[in-house]
């Protein structure tokens, strides 16, 4: 019953050849490594006792100049060699960036490149060259502290990430020389810090992760020892950052003051901000001072005034848990455990209004920064094989809905959204046209019914098709993702056996905000879809009822009509040809209703005439089919 196991054959070892694996939990803000010692958890250290390392790299003339704290530090100073939550980037297009708001915190080169790259004094770099700069340090840090090399690491990322996002993440481990046993869900890490896996009873879980740069709740359930993600929802562009932005916006109403275009002293207005919300956590006023250039002020933010900004952040993510819920098909009570991820919910009102939505203590024995880390520790120790004998289960959703267009650009959903990962499902398909050699297939990516509205992840063709008629090649597509979240597509002709097969690596990753556009564009227009699908629906059986009909006139109308029944299928027939041209689904169905009525004496005198057809239905290409193949 184990769906996915996670050892990987031949990698268990004896015991006492334990291996060097690592968790690393790349996040926005910060970042961290993790492994097991001596079966315990832990968060690794660099030289100076740190554990959180800022997810920062400075860049100068002869290339990284620093990683981490010391290159925050210095970002209000050089704001554009300094590059911060990177993660942000990773695996979007240009277009994609030019759509979100935290495009504006960059300076991209400006070439037609599809990776956009940004700009440093030692050159343009791509948001995975960065990443991997920071993957570095922790591989270095890592290695400083275990004595070796790594065999391997699990590296967190969050449920939300698309395919390009994930791939890129790996890309960025590989440049940085690292083996990934693995990508996992931040939410599903966090859920096994806790060891909700060990526990007896079956549970159901929610994780709500609010870091720096990025929200996201998911709704697991564990059966059996068995990890499942019901469902996740989230906003890839909110989290601690939005409540320093909203210190910010007050700092400058209290103050009367302006940043106009100085990104360094927007930085610095940052990072005070950012101080100031941390004292808040334990302090009910957090005084303020600020003196950079002709900027000087000073202040005290209460905690009141601060719970007020904090107000709409929080309200968001809330908005964000119902959605996961209802996609669970949950109710609140339903959540047995809540768990607490990411720094911002150290933020006393975070704890209290999420313990008040869930109705029940939310857990936060575990520091809510290092969680990710620990449970991707614990999971890269069995993926090493220093754990022979567990069984522990993961298990993934897919964000949103995979599927092929068919005929009449319609979208034909293979994989539903939500569907747990590693999945694999076909469907068959068959042929439009009599002889046809090769098909098209397009594979996109969204809940609605036509395909113009979806995203298109990739199109591939399948040729080499023997010659049959329509309708009789039978063209098995199968969609499989895997652990990681990728997507390959293979189409395989049964009678012949020809293949074809393309991995989905589109050119660009969607955020969370488009995700959740499309989903809830698919909601709106739920009825004109079903309308729009409908009337293609029609228009695709009229072609291919005139199609296989045409071809039987041709071979035999002169052996079975005479020239009055001929001209009233000829007049049904045009009939047909000209509603399909309306937006009316149903003069069109009633246009073919008339037209196979007319046809009936012809179809049946064919089948009299014992060609050796049987007809089934009243389809004529079902007819047209049977002649031929006899
Ligand atoms: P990410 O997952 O995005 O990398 P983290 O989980 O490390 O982020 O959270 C970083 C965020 O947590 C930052 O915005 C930081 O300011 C905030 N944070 C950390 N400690 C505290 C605290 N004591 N009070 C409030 N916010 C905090
Ligand atoms: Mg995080």
């Amino acid at each position: 019953m184990a769906l996915l196991q996670i050892s990987e054959p031949g990698q268990a070892t004896a015991p006492h050849q334990h291996r060097l694996a690592a968790g690393i939990d790349l996040g926005t803000t910060n970042s961290l490594v993790a492994t097991v010692r001596s079966s315990l958890p832990t968060v690794l250290a660099d030289k100076n006792g740190e554990v959180i390392l800022p997810s920062v790299v400075r860049y100068d003339e002869n290339g990284v100049s620093s990683v981490g704290r010391e290159a925050r530090e210095l970002a209000a100073s050089d704001p554009f060699n300094t590059i911060s939550s990177v993660k942000r980037l990773i695996g979007l297009s240009a277009e994609d960036i030019a759509a979100s708001a935290s495009g504006m915190m960059f300076r991209f080169e400006q070439t037609d490149s599809s990776v956009p790259r940004l700009l440093t004094s030692a050159g343009a770099k791509t948001a995975i060259e960065v990443s991997a700069e920071i993957l570095k340090e922790l591989n270095h840090r890592a290695q400083q502290s275990l004595g070796g090399e790594l065999t391997g690491v699990v590296i967190t990322v969050p449920a939300y990430f698309d395919d390009t996002q994930r791939q890129a993440t790996k890309d960025a481990a590989q440049l940085a020389g690292l083996n990934v046993f693995r990508l996992v869900n931040e939410p599903t890490a966090a859920a096994i810090a806790y060891g909700l896996d060990q526990q007896e009873q079956d549970t159901t879980i929610a994780v709500y992760d609010l870091g720096g740069g990025t929200f996201d709740i998911s709704i697991l359930r564990l059966e059996r020892g068995v990890f499942e993600v019901l469902s996740t929802a989230g906003d890839t562009a909110l989290g601690g950052d939005d409540m320093d932005q909203a210190i910010v916006d007050w700092m400058l109403e209290s103050s009367n003051l302006s940043v106009d275009q100085d990104a360094g002293l927007q930085r610095y207005l940052l990072d005070n901000a950012r101080q100031a919300k941390h004292v808040l956590s334990d302090a009910p006023v957090a005084e303020i001072s600020l003196s950079r250039g002709d900027f000087d002020w000073s202040g005290s933010l209460s905690k009141e005034t601060f719970e007020n900004l904090l107000e709409p952040i929080i309200a968001k993510t809330l908005a964000s848990c119902r959605r996961a819920l209802r996609d669970a098909k949950l109710d609140k009570k339903s959540i047995e455990n809540v768990v607490m991820v990411g720094g911002s919910t150290r933020i006393p009102i975070v704890r209290r209004k999420i313990s008040e939505f869930f109705a029940r203590e939310v857990l936060t024995d575990i520091d809510p920064d290092q969680v990710v880390a620990i449970g991707a520790a614990v999971q890269a120790d069995i993926l090493a094989g220093n754990k022979p004998d567990s069984d522990m289960l993961l298990l993934d959703v897919v964000p949103l809905s995979l599927g092929i267009e068919t005929m009449g650009g319609l979208t034909e959903h293979i994989i539903p959204r939500n569907t747990t990962i590693p999945v694999a499902r076909a469907q068959e398909f068959t042929t439009y046209k009599d002889g046809q050699s090769a098909m098209a297939l397009h594979v996109v990516q969204g809940e609605r019914d036509l395909v113009q509205d979806c995203r298109s992840l990739g199109r591939f063709e399948l040729r080499g098709i023997p010659p049959m008629v329509a309708g009789q090649a039978r063209i098995v597509v199968t969609f499989q993702v895997d652990a990681d979240g990728l997507l390959t597509v293979s189409a395989t002709e049964q009678t012949s056996g020809v293949a074809a097969e393309v991995h989905i690596k589109p050119s660009y990753g969607l955020s969370d905000n488009e995700i959740e556009k499309m989903i809830v564009d698919s909601m709106e227009n739920a009825e004109t879809d079903v309308r729009t699908r409908m009337l293609q629906e029609q228009r695709v059986e009229a072609d291919r009822t005139i199609v296989a009909l045409d071809a039987a006139m041709q071979r035999d109308a002169d052996e079975f009509l005479n020239n009055e029944e001929k001209d009233t299928i000829l007049k049904a027939r045009a009939n047909v040809l000209s509603t399909r041209e309306s937006d009316d689904s149903e003069a069109i169905k009633q246009s073919l209703h008339a037209l196979e009525a007319v046809s009936e004496i012809y179809v049946s005198r064919r089948m009299n005439a014992s060609v050796g057809a049987t007809m089934r239905g009243k389809k004529l290409s079902n007819y047209d089919k049977q002649d031929t193949a006899s």
